[in-house]
Parts: C-alpha cells; structure tokens; sequence
C-alpha cells in the first residue's frame, strides 16, 4: 500500500491525538476530514473537533483525550460537590460498552451507575435542551417577525459554531445566540442551583456526559463559564468498567430533582432533525398561542437519514421554510448562496456528525460499514422515547416553569440573555497562520 499523509492533529487539540506507532498511514482520516466532514484546504489545517477521523481510523490510531481521571478525583475530594448532567444520545449508546444492542435505552442504569460512581447529583441534559429551545424559539420567532439575521442557524453543535467562526464569518449574526444545552445547564448549575442548594459556585465540579468530542473545546471557550469536564460515552464507560460496577444488573434509578428532565422535545435534540422539530412545536405556540397541531409530534419531513430535509411548515398564517442538515460539507454550497444574499429558508438546523449526536466521535466504536445502520437504532431509540414520555412541549416542563418564575423571569429576559446566551468571533486568520 502506498503511504498516504494522515490528517494533521496539533499537540494542543483538546479533544484528540494521534498515537504515531499505531498510524498505518493509510490517509482514511485526510479523506473523511476533506471529504465527509468538508473541512477545506488551508495553509495550516483546520480541527473542528468532530472525531469523525477517529471513528473511521483502522487501527484506532486517533483516540479521545480522556480527562475522566481527573474527575475521579475531584469525586475522592470531599470538599468538592461533583455534579454530572446526561446529553440525550448517551442514554441509546452506552449498553453497546457492556454487550448490549445498539439502540437499547439504558437511561436508568446509567443514572444508577452515575450515583455508584459517587456523583453528588445526576441532571437530565434534556433540562438544559427544553431552555435552548425556550430561548431559541422566542429569538426566531422575533427574527422571523423582524426579518433580521435569517436564516437562524442553530447553535447546539460546537464542531458547526467554529466553522463558521473561521469559514463564514460573515454569517456570524445568522448563529443563534443561545449557548448549547450542556452549557445552558453549566450556567444554571453555578448560579441557580448554587444559591438554591446554597453550595459556593466554586465548590461545584460540572461535568458533562456527551456523545462528543467537540464539547470538549466548547467548554474551553473562555465565554461560556460554568462547564469543567466535558467527557464523552466511552470515557464513561471506561469509568464503570475501572470501578468494577456490573452495569447490566444495576437496579434502574431516576435523575434528581430540580434539573431532572425534560420534555420529549429536549430528547430528540440527540437526532438530526430534533432540535428543528422541538424548536417548530414552541414557535407554533408562541405565534399562535395555540397547542401544536399532532403532525408537529411527528415531524416526518425532517426525520429521515438524508443529509439534506426541507420543508415549507405552515403556522397560522405564516409559513417556515426550514432545512435540516447533518454533514457540514452538505450546507456549504448553501452558505455560499446565502452570502450572496440568496434566502431560501428561515430556520436551518445543522449538525456536523451522521444522524446528528448518535453519531459523535465520543460514541462507542463499530464496524465503519455498520456505522449508518447502528446511527439509525440509537435515533430510533430517542424516538420511541419521545413517544413515551408524556410532557411533549418545552414550554410544559414544570422545572422549565420553576426556573422562569423563579430565578430567569422569561425567555429573553435580560437575565436570561446574560446566563443563557453568547457570542461569536471572526476566527479567520487561522487560514491565513502558516
Ligand atoms: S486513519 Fe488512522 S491509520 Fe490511517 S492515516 Fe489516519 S491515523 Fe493513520
Ligand atoms: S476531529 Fe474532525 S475536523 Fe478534526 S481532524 Fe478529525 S475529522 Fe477533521
Ligand atoms: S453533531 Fe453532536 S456530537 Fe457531533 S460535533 Fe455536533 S454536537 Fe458534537
């Protein structure tokens, strides 16, 4: 086999390495980084984080930088409260570490196991997913009303937020302002929670357990405080091994409370299409004032694999032209067209990973040919889950409510924007850096 030059990973990337004796130079994550992912040739390449390269790598050259040690022994340290919160995909992927099959939702194991591992208190990440679509929704539907800053982009996906920091600056306004769920929820956990908890802030660990390696950079940005530890499912999974906690027979256990779930809409936050489908069922209450209509509980426009799923939506007497992508070399030609100031849509979701989340570069490996099929039964499990829990709309939550009432006062309310909200930055002239 001829060498081929493997994809370049700096020392400093905070989300992953390259082990060299392991490299077989067989080039497969240049490729899948160019070519899948759509990361464009530059003087100095650019790393948005993904992992894509790592699940695609033969011979698991390319690894996670793991930080679950470290959490260990904050968890030892008695002075310190280490709270852990459960991004959504997790909950369909971490049985496939213990034998399990893919798509099987082990959520109350997990919670066991996360309470076994000595964690002071375990949150739903789906808490912090129900307030970015509370804040979200209201800041589209002003947008929408105002016909500024459209098409909204969505802002959940770090990997997506930095390439067009450096790719597309120019569509910086067309982001959402609202910081991911995992960092929505880091911000509550050292304000809200402290004072009711009446815990200092700084005697408070955050950790998050993620399908991504690319939440890893997110909480390094210096503007989004709150976040510690981002780690991924395997790094949990390599937690449960380590303690010698027999997952499969764990009894099940429930969140705690105050941050303790979400509605179905948070869930589906974990599938490519879930953050537009939970985002419409808000925006529809909040220009109509009326319930959801059912086929907004089974958005089947924007559920399917394809990399590509728009749709023209019809509320009240507007209409939301939509388009949901997974795959960031799928939207480039359309942020090309867009910053010709073509404006086909109003709400754009994207994603970078297949599928969305449940197919992160944190997720539990598999065979490179399954990967779409396995991707496929970890949505389905998230799915079959928002059939089941009852409280379908973020804006029925009853922590959601609490939380306004109580500490936020209303979705972008000056308070909220401050806690719950960011900013972004022309990072361009790292094309130009040799
Ligand atoms: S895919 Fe893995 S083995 Fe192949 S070049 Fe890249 S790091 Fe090396
Ligand atoms: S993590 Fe993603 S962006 Fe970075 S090198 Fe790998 S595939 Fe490319
Ligand atoms: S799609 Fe999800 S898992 Fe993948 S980079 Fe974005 S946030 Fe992370």
């Amino acid at each position: 086999m001829k060498e081929k030059v493997p994809v370049s990973i700096e020392n400093d990337n905070p989300s992953i390495a390259r082990i060299k004796e392991r490299c077989i130079k067989c080039g497969r994550c240049k490729f899948i980084c160019e070519n899948v992912v759509g990361i464009k040739e530059s003087k100095k390449h650019v790393c948005i984080n993904c992992g894509q390269c790592l699940l695609n790598c033969p011979t698991g050259a390319i690894v996670t930088k793991y930080n679950y040690k470290k959490v260990l022994d904050y968890i030892n340290d008695t002075e310190k409260c280490v709270v852990v919160q459960l991004a959504p995909a997790v909950r369909a992927s971490l049985g496939e570490c213990f034998g399990l099959e893919a798509g099987e939702n082990t959520e109350g194991k997990i919670v066991a196991a996360l309470k076994k591992i000595g964690f002071d208190y375990v949150f739903d990440t789906t808490f912090g997913a129900d307030l970015t679509i509370m804040e979200e929704a209201n800041e589209f539907v002003k947008r929408f009303k105002a016909k500024k800053n459209l098409p909204q982009f969505t802002s959940c996906c770090p990997a997506w937020v930095k390439y067009i920091e450096i790719f597309h600056p120019k569509l910086i306004d067309n982001l959402s302002t609202c910081k991911s769920p995992i960092s929505m929820q880091n911000a509550c956990l050292k304000t809200y929670f402290s004072e009711l908890e009446e815990i200092p802030k700084e005697d408070i660990i955050s950790v998050a357990i993620t399908p991504c390696t690319a939440k890893k950079a997110e909480i390094s940005r210096e503007e989004l405080i709150g976040g510690d530890y981002s780690l991924t499912t395997v790094e949990l999974s390599l937690m449960i091994k380590e303690l010698g906690i027999d997952f499969n027979n764990l009894k099940e256990d429930e969140f705690d409370s105050l941050m303790k779930r979400g509605s179905s809409g948070g869930i589906i936050f974990a599938s490519s299409g879930g953050v537009m489908e939970s985002a419409l069922r808000s925006s529809y209450y909040l220009l109509t004032k009326r319930r959801p209509p059912k086929k907004l509980l089974n958005l089947k426009e924007v559920r399917g694999y394809e990399n590509l799923k728009q749709a023209s939506i019809k509320i009240g007497n507007d209409k939301i032209r939509i388009l949901v992508c997974h795959g960031l070399k799928n939207i480039e030609p359309i942020l090309q067209d867009i910053e010709k100031g073509k404006i086909d849509y109003d709400f754009i979701e994207v994603m970078n990973c297949p599928g969305g989340c449940v197919g992160g570069g944190g997720q539990p490996l598999v065979a490179i040919k399954d990967q779409q099929i396995i991707n496929e039964k970890r949505r389905h499990a998230l799915y079959q889950e928002n059939d089941e829990v009852k409280e379908k709309f973020s804006y029925d939550n009853e922590n959601m409510k609490e939380i306004y009432e109580s500490f936020l006062d209303y979705p972008n309310s000056e308070k909220a924007c401050a806690l719950l909200h960011t900013k972004y930055f022309d990072k361009s002239k790292i094309l130009k850096e040799d």
